[in-house]
């Protein structure tokens, strides 16, 4: 299997991993739009939203809505952007759920994404625990 996030589902390409659930793992983008930003991935590899089982929309939704409410309690960000892109636009073909910090006035305009980077694989790790230590169980 030659799809990168299934390798980081499987544990051999690394990641900082925020949302560890049975059907569902988030972990930070590496190249952010803001630091913080999180993907959402299903475990089981399903290219796009349409490929998604019927019975696993809601628990990455809700995995969605989670930590689109973790990355304000525990960034404090104002609020967050949530976005999907399938096949056009989408640059790793196993779904995924952008979850991005947002604050007002941040310059985020459109559809263009600046991208940032963390200093330190140390400072991920203290955002994606800021996130984690943030998150809501799932119900
Ligand atoms: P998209 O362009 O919507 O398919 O988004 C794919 C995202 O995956 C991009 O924002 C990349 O920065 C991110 N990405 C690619 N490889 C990795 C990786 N190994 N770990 C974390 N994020 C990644």
């Amino acid at each position: 299997m030659d799809c990168i996030f299934c390798q980081i589902v499987d544990g051999t390409v690394p990641a900082t991993v925020v949302v560890d659930e049975p059907f569902v793992l988030g972990f930070l983008d590496t190249r952010p739009v803001f630091k913080g930003h999180v993907l959402l991935v299903p475990r089981i590899h399903v290219d796009t939203l349409p490929d998604l089982p019927a019975e696993l929309l809601p628990v990455l939704m809700g995995a969605a809505q989670r930590t689109a409410g973790a990355v304000v309690a525990g960034l404090g960000a104002q609020g967050s952007f949530v976005a999907m892109n399938n096949v056009v636009s989408q640059s790793v073909p196993h779904l995924h759920v952008h979850v991005v910090p947002r604050t007002k006035g941040d310059g985020l305009r459109g559809f263009f994404w600046p991208r940032t980077k963390y200093t330190s694989d140390e400072e991920a790790q203290e955002y994606a625990a800021r996130v984690s230590a943030a998150l809501a169980p799932p119900p």
